[in-house]
């Protein structure tokens, strides 16, 4: 289970921490009523806070999420990637809703040269970080298992996904972020103005605050993960983590072992960065981004953002340095001892 921390500064309010599933909703000093609610799904806190409209929005969004949930867990038995991973090679029809995240999971593999592989999955499994029984695989046992690593078996046609016969995948790098775009789209249709949520700590925001100021985020500590690293403002953005701290454990051999896996050597992805966060205007897109740039290290990831830039992001490398994107420059505060500095364009 991930004891993710609710890590939204919503200005001078309160944090609000998850207390389990519930609702609340508070007069605003705009006049304007706000509405939240916290919730556990994809293993994961969630929490959802709105601005304007009525309760009925949070309803809405919180049917989404659970809806998203049962189409794209990989361990719901029906859902749409559990029925690709049972096809035996044969064609299955999906949602539009996992296609959408096939297709983009399939175009970062191919950005990022297979550091987002979503058929990593035998990999995630084999080390435990599915049901929590962890344990160290042999390098035999690796090795058969990277024979079965390849997106680029992956065959989309349209809603018709087919993966060859013993090949498995997990949206999981990518479907909380999707989830994010999904709920504040869901929000804006029901009537929210504004709205700020957490997905297991990645934060998407849209609309104005009804102050009028920036909405206010906190980036984790890799290194004591309980408490903040830095604070950024932003807009109508996501802000997407991934971090070697969220699901990890400590082998006989006295090593820490994460959940994000290189695909190119089968073993927890260790080229230097032990997070990685994307801020940007699509969830989807943040996400596959964060764990790829994780997996990519710090040369590959500021070569990848070179070559784009329509995001920002912060990278902290495992000899506590802080890098973060130029966009984010202004409003970006380290609350930290370590060294932070901009990423230079060239
Ligand atoms: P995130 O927290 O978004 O970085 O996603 C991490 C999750 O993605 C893990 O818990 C695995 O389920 C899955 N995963 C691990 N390594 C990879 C990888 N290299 N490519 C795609 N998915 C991965
Ligand atoms: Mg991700």
């Amino acid at each position: 289970m991930n004891l993710n921390k609710f890590f939204i500064l919503i200005a001078a309010a309160a944090v609000t921490s998850f207390t389990g599933c519930k609702g609340s909703s508070s007069a605003d000093t705009s006049a304007q009523r706000s509405f939240s609610r916290d919730l556990f799904a994809m293993d994961t806190y969630m929490s959802v806070r709105s601005y304007g409209g009525d309760e009925s929005a949070l309803d809405s969004a919180e049917n989404c999420i659970r809806d998203l949930e049962n189409k794209l867990s990989a361990t719901i038995s029906g859902s749409d990637v559990s029925r690709i991973n049972s096809g035996g090679g044969k064609p299955v029809e999906v949602s539009d809703d996992t296609a959408a995240i096939i297709r983009k999971a399939v175009e970062t593999g191919s950005l990022t040269g297979g550091a987002l592989d979503v058929t990593a999955y035998p990999l995630v499994r084999e080390w435990g970080f599915t049901t929590g029984s962890y344990k160290i695989p042999s390098q035999e046992r690796i090795d058969s298992l990277l024979a079965s690593v390849d997106y680029r078996k992956i065959v989309l046609n349209g809603n018709t996904v087919t993966l060859p016969d013993g090949m498995l995948l997990d949206l999981g790098a990518l479907a909380k972020g999707y989830t994010g775009d999904k709920v504040i789209e869901t929000l804006r249709e029901n009537g929210a103005d504004a709205a700020i949520i957490s997905l297991g700590g990645n934060v998407q925001a849209f609309g104005e605050k009804p102050d009028g100021s920036a909405w206010k985020v906190a980036v984790r500590d890799p290194f004591t993960p309980d408490n903040d690293m830095c604070t950024i403002e932003i807009g109508e953005k996501a802000v997407i983590t991934s971090g070697n701290y969220e699901r990890c454990f400590t082998g006989d051999d006295g090593k820490v072992y994460w959940h994000i896996i290189d695909p190119a050597d089968g073993f927890p992805a260790d080229n230097g960065i032990v997070s990685a966060t994307i801020i940007g205007d699509e969830g989807l897109t943040c996400d596959a981004l964060s764990t790829a740039m994780f997996v990519e290290g710090l040369e590959g990831a500021c070569e990848l953002w070179k070559n784009d830039r329509s995001y920002d992001m912060i990278l902290v490398t495992d000899d506590s340095r802080i890098f973060y994107t130029e966009g984010i420059a202004d409003s970006f505060t380290n609350l930290t001892s370590m060294p932070a500095e901009v990423i230079p364009v060239d």
